[in-house]
């Protein structure tokens, strides 16, 4: 049987309980050693066999799996964040499946969800965005030419820029070109919830020289959008006095 567990962004403490009793059951872990905080294998049994797959290819990863189903052992495949965000989990499962080899999956807390939580912020503000577009440049790695920096801007949600941080300078031209405003708010969060954890929050015109002043140019997040700055907003209508919802009935604060 193959776990896949997302890790969480950094903090060892930020896995879910039943990631780390996975981890304390596993005879095999596979650990995605980049961004997985080594101090998540602590939790593992005395003897369990531990592999960094930054240092693997995919067949070397499976051949780890195949061993271990051989001798009928428990894999945890660890993976950073949530292993539904850029985990290529996928390409993983569809060579188990063809194995006939069992697996299932437990969530993590993404990073950006981490780094919402070290700026304290909302991303989904009344009146401001009401969606967040989790997304990348294109690198290495295309992206659909629909799903383009400049298509996505155009929709002015709260976006949030993963594998990009060693691109701010194209990343920040190539919006600005399309025609967001160079002043938007925008944070730079380095390594979320780890202790070396970096912040910054500045415009969309300044983000490459606030990356090159701090050395940023991987594993962080961009966040772009109105709501960084977290003002300007709406009340939410769920707490609003007057608001009734199927828990509460509301009181229309101005009537006498
Ligand atoms: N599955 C992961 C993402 C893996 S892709 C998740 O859910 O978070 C790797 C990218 O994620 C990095 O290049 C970086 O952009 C981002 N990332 C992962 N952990 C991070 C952290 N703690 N702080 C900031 N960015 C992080």
């Amino acid at each position: 049987m193959v776990h896949f567990v997302g890790a969480g962004p950094g903090a060892a403490d930020l896995i879910t309980i039943r990631g780390k009793e996975l981890i304390e059951k596993a005879d095999v872990i596979i650990y995605a050693g980049s961004l997985v905080n080594p101090k998540l294998l602590d939790y593992a049994q005395k003897g369990c066999e531990i592999h960094d797959s930054s240092r693997l290819d995919l067949d070397e990863v499976i051949n780890i799996i195949l061993k271990a189903e051989q001798d009928n052992k428990t894999t945890v495949r660890l993976h950073t964040g949530d292993s539904s965000i850029y985990g290529a989990t996928r390409e993983q499962m569809d060579i188990l499946d063809r194995k006939g080899i069992e697996y299932d999956t437990t969530p993590g807390v993404s990073s950006f969800c981490g780094a919402a939580a070290v700026l304290n912020m909302e991303y989904t503000l009344p009146g401001i965005s009401q969606s967040v577009i989790i997304t990348r440049i294109d690198g290495r790695t295309g992206v659909p030419e629909r799903e383009s920096v400049e298509a996505l801007s155009s929709h002015g949600a709260t976006m949030v820029f993963f594998l990009s941080a060693g691109q701010t300078k194209r990343l920040s031209d190539r919006l600005i070109s399309a025609g967001v405003s160079k002043d938007t708010p925008c944070a730079l969060v380095y390594r979320a919830t780890w202790p070396d954890e970096q912040k910054y929050v500045c415009t969309l015109e300044q983000l490459p020289q606030v990356a090159k002043e701090h050395n940023i140019d991987r594993q962080a997040l961009i966040i772009v959008g109105q709501a960084v700055a977290q003002s300007g907003y709406e009340l939410s209508k769920l707490y609003a006095p007057s608001f009734t919802t199927g828990y509460r009935k509301g009181k229309d604060v101005y009537e006498k």
